[in-house]
């Protein structure tokens, strides 16, 4: 039975059978046992589906993975320990060293610094760009070993809209998938593989959780790229993997190519997996994400009227206001709403703005965002302190900027501790 998603966030993944728990039960073993030396051979040689070591694999993850499948409109999915892991094995699972991709230049300072630092030294160019610029001036920037385009559904921390046709349309016209960092917007208010994304990753520490108590990612893939149909550029997926007998991957999994990929090579390699516990803590957080993101963003709408007309503030950004440049985007990928992050300036810079953020009450100084105590974040004091100041214009993170996540607080507090620290400056 197809469900709408807030059925989803409580059913997706996991359908108990007469006697078995209601909730996810935590399969908490490293390890997996078989009757026979050919079960167990059949399992390494990809012949069976199952599990034997849950650095690669454990159900309970499955379950949670299936779910957020389920609720993004994806095939496949699987748990990484990070948002920073589920960036890294999106993009590294169809690129190696020669290759080259493009990447909004708008994103998430960790996932910046992993594609401009480290994914460099393994040879692996990305080339960041303007997203607002035009599909012909993006265009320009495709090389014949260009292998994906990257970017997020909105952009922390500056709230940047991605315009899903435009990019869509550049990635596919190039041959390559286009994956989207759907983190902010959550699967409640965005899937971005039904708007033309291939793959989608998540931070499921932000909203997902929910609750500031556990770090972990995701991957889903939509299964619609034709790998087969790029096969030159894709040979990962499109010749034979020999530490697996020779098998293909696009050929031999179908739709599923993409993610046994990723699980049974990454994985296998590089162990970013999440522990069960920490799958299940994502579990209950998917369960109440369709109530709480409503709320978030109906607190943080208030909060961004309200600094809007504040003459102490410089300037405010939220998709959701009728002054934003992305308002328009929102309306058109987003009209559910957008997510609880905003971000703004206060006028006289950066003195007033650390006066202002160490005079709040309520509001907690935090490297973090997206969960449900309202926090608060001075990009470039804090989170992109190793970003020059060229780089901070070119990831458009003004030296004023003040990100803000509205939590599920009454608006009403957040907005009187607000106006106390206003008051101080
Ligand atoms: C936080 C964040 C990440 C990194 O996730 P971790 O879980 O902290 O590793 C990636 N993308 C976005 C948009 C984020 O906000």
């Amino acid at each position: 039975m197809d469900t709408n998603i807030e059925t989803k966030c409580l059913h997706a993944g996991w359908t108990p059978v007469n006697g078995q728990p209601r909730q996810v039960p935590i399969i908490q073993s490293t390890t997996f046992k078989y009757d026979s030396s050919d079960d167990m051979g059949a399992l390494f040689d990809l012949e069976a589906s199952g599990y034997f070591y849950s650095r690669l694999q454990n159900p309970t993850n499955d379950f949670v993975a299936a779910k957020l499948a389920e609720m993004e409109g994806g095939v496949a999915g699987m748990l990484t320990s990070s948002g920073q892991a589920a960036n890294f094995f999106a993009v590294f699972n169809i690129c190696e060293a020669g290759d080259h991709f493009i990447s909004s230049s708008s994103i998430y300072g960790g996932t910046y610094n992993l594609f401009g630092v480290t994914m460099k030294k393994m040879g692996i160019e990305c080339t960041f760009v303007d997203q607002d610029l035009s599909y012909e001036e993006l265009s320009k920037y495709f090389k014949p070993n260009t292998k994906c385009v990257f970017g997020e559904t909105i952009t922390n921390p500056t709230c940047t809209v991605l315009d899903f046709d435009k990019f869509s349309r550049l990635a596919h016209d190039h041959g390559v998938p286009l994956i989207v960092d759907n983190t902010f917007a959550t699967p409640v208010n965005c899937n971005p593989l039904k708007l033309g994304a291939d793959i989608v990753t998540h931070s499921t520490t932000k909203y997902i959780d929910g609750h500031g108590s556990s770090v972990g990612g995701a991957i889903v893939d939509s299964g619609n790229f034709d790998w087969m149909a790029h096969a030159e550029k894709f040979p990962g997926l499109t010749t034979p993997d020999e530490s697996y007998h020779g098998l293909t991957y696009a050929t031999k999994f179908g739709k599923a190519a993409y993610i046994t990929k990723a699980t049974s090579q990454l994985m296998r390699d590089l162990g970013s997996i999440q522990g069960p516990q920490q799958a299940y803590y994502l579990q209950l957080g998917l369960e109440s994400l369709h109530v709480r993101i409503q709320r978030h963003c109906e607190n943080a709408q208030k909060i961004a009227e309200y600094l809007e007309k504040n003459p102490k503030i410089a300037w405010v950004n939220y998709p959701g206001l009728k002054s934003s440049k992305y308002y328009d985007l929102a309306q058109k990928y987003l009209p559910k709403g957008t997510c609880g992050v905003l971000c703004f300036g206060i006028k006289g810079g950066r003195s007033e703005s650390i006066k202002f953020m160490d005079s709040l009450k309520l509001a907690t100084i935090a490297t973090h965002v997206a969960d449900a105590k309202t926090c608060i974040l001075h990009p470039a004091s804090h989170t992109h302190r190793q970003l020059t100041d060229e780089q901070l214009a070119e990831a458009g993170v003004a030296p004023d900027l003040i990100r803000f996540s509205v939590g599920l607080e009454n608006a009403d507090d957040i907005i009187a501790d607000i106006q106390q620290a206003l008051d101080k400056i």
